[in-house]
């Protein structure tokens, strides 16, 4: 194939997303990550960042960095198990085990690279993976690496996963795998009744935690904390690009022969570079703040309430869901693009989110509430939605 025979075939592409209008451009920050940005010149309340407890740019987390920076140096140039773990790695993971209960943790440069490492390095063609529906891209590419036999129940559908575990009868090893927080819908897996179908199947269950990991449960241990079921969780994949200080990195975190065995085996691990030190080592200090964050969860789910409230109240259609993640239902994709537009107009920032991403034709709104939000950024917020509402007819 000649260059200009590529270059073809991926401008057609490209026109098709931008016809479609699936095209995505990215708006260039112009500070650091908080409640308040500067977009283009301009100040903004985001709503749309990950940044759930406000510890992007946390002063303790930004020192930590620092002083990992001085004590550890820079870059490593290494994979862990050749010259790149240093102590603060094992710190780190040693810390992450303690946080969940479990008996060690293995951690990735992201947590996409965390479950695509996992399922085909513990899976064999003997076993089965039994996965929800709407579970992350990583999850799913994960699964696509593995041998295993795969199954999908229906989102959240506990009869479809009881029909899948049932169908899967004989394998050697069953595997449920499950987001506990749906990014898209802001609910949560149905996790203790996941459980007690594991249970009585001989199933275990890993679930990833990236949108639970550090606000969700009295401890910030995530939904499994928040319903009730840590200790029945088997393995727990999470990220550190999101609460936990929101920059980068991954774990998987669960029995002692899991880990160990990932550490041998887990390509995106063995084949891939440290962990930078600074990040680790800074990462440490942001679960020790975790640690000391009851206020901050507090107040994201006072925010939450009071968002929801007012959006309900004005009369949207937000979707149930007991995380921060706020999905206002719009339904048509243009239109939804169109208020975001408008709503960043008058300094809020937030996307809408259409096809692929979500069904078509329920195309929405995803406010993201964090902690960092005070009282005056959420009424302002209730204010731009409800007047771009009404200007647009969706209320
Ligand atoms: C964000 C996210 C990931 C990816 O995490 P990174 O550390 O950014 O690679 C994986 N799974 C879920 C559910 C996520 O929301």
């Amino acid at each position: 194939m000649s260059d200009a025979a590529l270059r073809a075939v991926l401008k057609t592409q490209l026109a098709d997303l931008q016809a479609q209008g699936l095209y995505k451009r990215e708006r260039q920050i112009e500070t650091p990550q908080g409640a308040v940005i500067r977009v283009a010149g301009r100040e903004v309340i985001n709503f749309c960042a990950n940044n759930y407890l406000g510890l992007a740019n946390n002063p303790e987390v930004v020192a930590a960095a620092h002083e990992g920076l001085k004590k550890f140096g820079y870059g490593l140039s290494s994979v862990r198990f050749i010259c790149g773990t240093q102590t603060l790695h094992r710190d780190l993971e040693g810390e992450i085990a303690k946080f969940h209960g479990k008996d060690d943790t293995i951690l990735y440069t992201s947590c996409f690279d965390a479950n695509g490492g996992l399922f085909e390095t513990i899976l064999g063609e003997q076993d089965a993976v039994i996965s929800d529906a709407l579970n992350h891209a990583s999850i799913i590419d994960g699964i696509r690496l593995c041998k295993a036999k795969r199954f999908r129940y229906q989102h959240a559908d506990l009869a479809d996963l009881e029909r899948c575990l049932k169908e899967a009868e004989g394998c050697r090893l069953k595997l449920i795998a499950t987001d506990s927080v749906f990014s898209m819908d802001g609910d949560l897996a149905p996790l203790p009744a996941i459980c007690d179908l594991a249970e009585r199947f001989g199933a275990a269950v890993m679930i990833d935690e990236c949108h639970g990991t550090g606000h969700l449960g009295a401890g910030g241990r995530g939904a499994a904390e928040a319903l009730g079921c840590l200790d029945r969780i088997d393995i727990i994949t999470s990220t550190l690009g999101k609460t936990l200080g929101g920059s980068a990195g991954g774990f998987t975190t669960g029995p002692q022969e899991v880990v160990d065995f990932l550490r041998q085996r887990s390509r995106p691990y063995l084949f891939s570079n440290a962990l930078t030190p600074s990040l680790a080592y800074a990462s440490k200090t942001a679960i020790d703040l975790i640690h000391r964050s009851g206020d901050l969860r507090a107040r994201l789910q006072e925010n939450t309430k009071q968002l929801r409230g007012d959006l309900e109240r004005a009369g949207f259609q937000v979707k149930p869901g007991q995380s921060p993640i706020l999905p206002v239902m719009i339904g048509d994709a243009a239109l939804a693009a169109k208020m975001a537009d408008a709503l960043l107009e008058r300094g809020i920032y937030v996307i809408g989110f259409s096809f692929p991403v979500v069904p078509q034709g329920q195309a929405r709104i995803r406010i993201q509430v964090s902690a960092a939000h005070t009282r005056e950024h959420i009424d302002r917020a209730a204010k731009a939605f409800t007047e771009v509402g009404r200007e647009l007819g969706i209320i």
